[in-house]
Formats: C-alpha cells, structure tokens, sequence
C-alpha cells in the first residue's frame, strides 16, 4: 500500500480540504471589487483572531519569520535598543534579526524549557532606558514553552517601549487578547493554527505602534507597514498578493468562526492534556516546565538515539514529529496537537509513539499511553 502520511509538526499542519479546495478555486485578479470584498471578510476574520478591535491586521506573503523581519524594519531606527527574551530558537531569532539590521540589542537569556520570569524584563526595562522595543515569543516551539504575555504586556506598559509579539503558534489556538493585554504588534502565519498551507504571515497593528512606525528609520521598501496600511484603506494589498493563499484564509477563518474561538482554544487544551499525560504514562518526561497547548515536548529516554527515532517513524510509518532544534537535536521530540486535530489524532499519535519507542528498544506495554489519552478524552467531553 502506498504510504500513508500524517502531519503532527508544529507547523506545516494538517489542511483542512475545505481551505484546499478554496485554494484550488480559479484565480480572480486582485484588482478587483470582487478581491476587496474577500480581502475586507478576511480582515474582519482576522482582527477577531487576534482579539483586537483597535489594530489592523496586515497579511504578508512570506513565512512567519517576514512577520518578524517587517516588525523589526517598522518599529526600530538604527539608534535604538531593542530587548529580545531568548529562550529558544525562536526568540533567538529576533535577536537575530535586530542584529543584522545593525540594532543594539540586549537579551534576558532564559534556560531552554522554562518561561522568562516577567520581573526580569522589568530589571531590565529598569535599568536601559533607551530600550525602545520588548520582543517576545508567546509560545517557544522549539521548546514547547509558554511565555505568561499578559504579564509582561503589564509591565512594558509603564515604559516607552513597545511590545512585539510572535504569536505564531498562539492565535488561534490559545487564548490571546491583543487589546485587552495591550500588545502593540503581534505576528503569525498561516501554517499553523490557521489550518492552512505556509506562504502568509500576519501582522496585528494596534494604533499605539503608528507613531514609531512612522518615524522608523531602518531599510524598508517590500515590507513597508505604512504602504500596507495605506492600500488596506482602499481594499487592496500594495503588491500582488497570495491571492489563492487569501482564498484559503478566507474558508480557514469561516470554520474557525464557526467552530468559536473559545471552543477551538478548549480543544487544543484537551488534546494538549491528553498527550502530556498519555506519554507521561509511557515513563517519558516533558521538557518544558511552563507547556504550551499548541505541541507537547517530551525529553528522549535514555538508550534510545532521538534522531533515529524521529526518522523511523516518518520513514516506516509516515507519521511526522518533530525533533529538537540545534543545541536540543536528539535530545527532545515534539508532537504537535495545533489547528485541524480531534481526538481520533492524538490516539494515532500516541500510537506511534509507542511504536517507534518499541522499535528503539525502549520497554513499553502496548497501549499504555493509548488508554490514557483515550481515557481522558472520554472522561474530558469537551
Ligand atoms: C513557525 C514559527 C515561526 C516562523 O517560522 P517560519 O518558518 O518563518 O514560518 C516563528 N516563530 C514561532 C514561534 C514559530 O513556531
């Protein structure tokens, strides 16, 4: 039998074939009444998504590192200090990107697996006045860490800097209130809770950040916050968008609003709670101290070689989980439980992971880990 595929990565996901055959519809040009009336549904959709009434939300075409990269060349001038919270290769990456854009910037470095204490943002704010700009992640994926945002949205607040956010694997998944919490800029893409194919990213703007984006002085032309804003006003995008990709966004957010945003974050929680403990029964321990809902970070057992057994299970099985990332490469394997997921795939995922330990060497007693999580999705309705 040809093999079978499944896709528990944080990212890409699993499409739903909904958002595939709204992607596959025939191409409408984009200068076009026709276009507007998607592009103005689809940013209602999305300023729902991220809980925001003030901002507007700007789709991208790239991953969701060009988020990032937009935020930086938007919100920053050559002389400012930026203060990026790096607890895994996602927020090192902001760092990164500050840095080549020849940035100052500081980090609160924070050990892989645990959440930044928001008091440390505080002593930092404290202590450089320049800092001009906080970013953070919401969740860590490489870590599979969540990050306690309202908390430090709190704090950044009594200072004149501005929150950036990686909300990537958080919108639409987890609960996240960009106004409430007043975080000024907040990005994601659309390969992750969105259900969709990668090749969008998004970018959340609430007022508070136009005055910076204004006088912003870095680089900036493709990714120019100002031109985006501009053409959203008249219903249209600056350059040729994804046009099939904002089809697909279009039929992604209508299940989503149909399904609720409160419902959506209740079953990510679930399925998150099912997997943690189903592999905590397997004898396995998670790696981070602080999980996220959106992927479930489990430390290899010893004896068993954690890259080997990520490729045995893609290859013998079809089944895709992610590995750890860098310095975490063997060390940690990461199931994700985001966007188009129920029950049915948090038993096959536990499944496999049971076989795969199997295949290692590793003792298991067939099911264990299965009857779990069955049990508590059972038990745990809704
Ligand atoms: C997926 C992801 C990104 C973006 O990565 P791309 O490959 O550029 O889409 C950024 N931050 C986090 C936390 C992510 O999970």
């Amino acid at each position: 039998m040809a093999k079978k595929h499944y896709l528990f990565t944080p990212g890409p996901t699993p499409v739903p074939p909904e958002v595939s055959l709204a992607e596959a519809a025939p191409l409408i040009h984009h200068r076009t009444p026709e276009f507007s009336k998607i592009l103005a549904d689809v940013s209602e959709g999305l300023k729902h998504l991220f809980q925001t009434e003030e901002g507007e939300v700007l789709t991208l075409t790239s991953s969701g590192t060009g988020a990032m990269e937009a935020c930086v060349v938007n919100l920053l001038s050559r002389k400012d200090t930026a203060l990026v919270v790096r607890g895994g290769k996602f927020g090192e990456r902001w760092a990164e990107l500050c840095r080549a854009y020849g940035v100052k910037t500081t980090c609160i470095d924070v050990e892989y697996g645990c959440a930044v204490e928001p008091e440390a943002v505080e002593t930092a704010l404290k202590k450089d006045k320049r800092i001009k700009a906080v970013f953070i992640t919401h969740c860590e994926t490489s870590t599979g860490v969540q990050n306690d945002t309202e908390t430090i949205a709190n704090i950044v607040r009594g200072y004149p800097a501005l929150l950036i956010v990686d909300a990537i694997t958080a919108v639409g998944v987890s609960p996240f209130f960009m106004d409430k919490w007043q975080v000024d800029v907040a990005v994601t893409s659309s390969q992750k809770g969105l259900m969709m194919p990668p090749g969008l990213a998004l970018a959340a703007v609430r007022p508070t950040a136009q005055d910076k984006i204004k006088k912003a002085d870095l680089p900036r032309y493709y990714w120019d916050f100002r031109a985006m804003h501009d053409a959203l006003k008249r219903g249209t995008t600056p350059f040729t968008p994804a046009i099939s990709l904002i089809m697909a966004l279009k039929a992604a957010l209508e299940i989503i609003k149909e399904e609720g945003l409160e419902d959506i974050w209740q079953r990510h929680s679930r399925l998150a709670h099912a997997t943690r403990e189903s592999v905590k029964a397997l004898g396995l321990e998670l790696f981070a101290r602080q999980p996220c809902d959106i992927l479930t970070a489990v430390k290899v057992p010893d004896g068993i070689d954690g890259v080997a057994f990520t490729k045995n299970l893609r290859d013998k099985y079809g089944v895709s989980i992610a590995g750890g990332q860098a310095e975490l490469k063997g060390k940690i394997f990461r199931v994700a439980h985001v966007g188009y997921m129920n029950d049915f795939d948090i038993i096959t995922a536990v499944s496999a992971i049971e076989k795969g330990l199997h295949d290692g060497g590793y003792p298991v007693e067939a099911g264990k880990g299965v009857a779990t999580a069955q049990r508590i999705l059972m038990d745990d309705k809704k």
